[in-house]
């Protein structure tokens, strides 16, 4: 048996911590998938076997998330990056001198707004650069261009720790979130979504696998010249299977959506995020003398919380006092620096209370 105790409690930005019920499952089945005699690995992509699962785990994602009748939901690879370039591919094309709106609220949104910028015009209608992301910016939509064809957020920003409060309502443009960091941590109303994709390796699964839901509406107006592997109009058509897909990955993801539903789904999901994240910044606010957390508390993320301390020793032997308690991963990107700790799906809570355990007793030595 897997021995609990050896496993780190991992904190880690991604790839993240998957349930332990779900790498013991996927042990078990390692050598002999359902008596197929072969690893889910080994299996064609088109025997029996391996068709019903990927269709099990495309129905999975719609149970979870409630998606309603109208979309479709599609597995790709080349995680959120790619989709910061099929994005524009495929819905610039929405109107005819059509351009990208972007919120820019930290690293990814960046990245995403610079790609769309290789495909056509891209307007950068808000961004918190100016207080280092530490917000989500103020955004009005009344100035889009007309010309605008989608509007493009990211809804958990996973390096600077910040999150919308809520999925903005946008009249008249289509809304596209990028939600790497977030899908599945909390309800989704997608009568306020046009598309919405995450990369799996933070809260869904192994990394090699993207999701897309994207309305069909949208579908078909993708350039003349998109690849075809970015074409989601292909891949709806085709069943997300334009070249092998990572079906290694989408094996981990199902077992994962099952464990989703089994736990009591997105809203109990939710739940645990409040509840791992509120201790964490509990701590921050008890020695807010000590701890510098980097976001505005009303835009403070539940998956990741990003702070600072005193000096970069201090930072120094929090992160090597930590490892020696067994909790690994909590080094901040270099972009910020200083610590954080994401606390995604698969992160238990008891983990989250051992972290502030920790911080509550290192303030107090240190402080
Ligand atoms: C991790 C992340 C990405 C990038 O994901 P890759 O799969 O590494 O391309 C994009 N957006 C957000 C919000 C992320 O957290």
């Amino acid at each position: 048996m897997m021995n609990k105790a050896n496993r780190v409690m991992n904190f880690s930005g991604g790839p993240a911590v998957l349930p332990l019920e779900v790498l013991e499952q996927a042990r078990s089945e390692l050598f002999n998938y359902r008596n197929s005699g072969a690893s889910v690995m080994e299996l064609s992509y088109q025997a029996e076997e391996y068709l019903a699962l990927q269709a099990e785990a495309l129905a999975d994602v719609r149970r979870v998330l409630d998606v309603p009748e109208g979309w479709q939901v599609l597995f790709c690879q080349g995680g959120g990056n790619m989709q910061f370039s099929a994005v524009p591919l495929n819905l610039m094309g929405l109107k005819p001198k059509g351009r990208g709106a972007y919120v820019n609220s930290g690293n990814f949104s960046s990245r995403a707004l610079k790609e769309a910028g290789r495909y056509g015009p891209v307007d950068e209608v808000a961004s918190s650069r100016d207080t280092l992301f530490d917000r989500i910016p103020e955004f009005d939509p009344a100035g889009l261009h007309p010309d605008t064809a989608y509007v493009h957020i990211t809804s958990n920003n996973t390096v600077m720790g910040t999150q919308w409060p809520e999925i903005p309502r946008l009249e008249g443009f289509p809304l596209v979130v990028d939600a790497t960091s977030e899908l599945m941590s909390r309800p989704l109303d997608f009568s306020r979504i046009g598309l919405i994709y995450a990369g799996a390796q933070k809260n869904l699964g192994p990394p090699g696998l993207t999701v897309v839901i994207v309305r069909e509406d949208l579908l078909g107006h993708a350039r003349g010249d998109t690849p075809k592997l970015l074409d989601y109009t292909r891949l709806a058509r085709e069943n997300s299977m334009l070249c092998t897909p990572n079906t290694f990955a989408i094996y981990i993801s199902g077992l994962v959506f099952k464990w989703i539903l089994a736990q009591g789904g997105v809203e109990e999901m939710q739940q645990r995020a409040l509840k791992r994240s509120g201790l964490v910044y509990e701590m921050l606010d008890r020695h807010s003398g000590f701890y510098r957390p980097h976001s505005r508390p009303e835009h403070r993320s539940c998956l990741n919380a990003t702070f600072r301390l005193p000096t970069e020793g201090l930072e120094k032997s929090f992160l090597d006092e930590a490892r020696q308690q067994g909790m690994s991963g909590l080094k901040g990107h270099k972009v910020l620096g200083g610590i954080r700790a994401s606390m995604y799906n698969g992160l238990p809570v008891e983990w989250a209370a051992a972290l502030a355990g920790f911080m509550d007793e290192f303030a107090r030595r240190k402080g």
